[in-house]
C-alpha cells in the first residue's frame, strides 16, 4: 500500500497541555516531530513527507498521550486517553464539595 494511500484520512493534533517536552517523539521520528524552541511544545513538521510508521512511532512514544492520531475524524491512538491530573477541575467552578448525608 502507497504511503498516501495510508496516510488516506490521518490527521495529527497534539495536545499542548498534555505535551511536557520531553522531545521522545523528536527522538522517534526526528525531523516530523520537533519541539517549538519558544513553547517547547511539540509540533509536527514536514507532515506531507512523514510515513504512517513515522506518524505513529512519534505518538506510540509519548509518555503522557499528548500525540492524537485521528482516520476520517475517528480517534485510532490511543485507544484509551487517559485523563491528566487536573483535567475537568476548575478551580473555582468545579471543585467537588465532599458530600454531607444527613439521615
Ligand atoms: S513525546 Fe509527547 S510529551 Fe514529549 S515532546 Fe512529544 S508530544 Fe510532547
Amino acid at each position: 500500500m502507497s504511503n498516501e494511500r495510508a496516510k488516506r484520512g490521518l490527521n495529527i493534533f497534539i495536545d499542548p497541555h498534555r505535551c511536557v517536552g520531553n522531545a521522545a517523539c523528536a527522538w522517534a521520528a526526528p525531523g516530523i516531530y520537533v519541539l517549538d524552541e519558544e513553547t517547547r511544545v511539540a509540533v509536527l513538521e514536514n507532515e506531507d513527507s512523514a510515513s504512517v510508521e513515522q506518524l505513529f512511532a512519534g505518538a506510540r512514544a509519548c509518555p503522557t498521550k499528548a500525540i492524537i492520531v485521528t482516520q476520517f475524524g475517528r480517534r485510532v491512538y490511543p485507544t484509551i486517553l487517559p485523563p491528566m491530573f487536573g483535567d475537568g477541575l476548575n478551580s473555582t467552578t468545579d471543585a467537588v464539595e465532599p458530600s454531607t448525608t444527613e439521615s
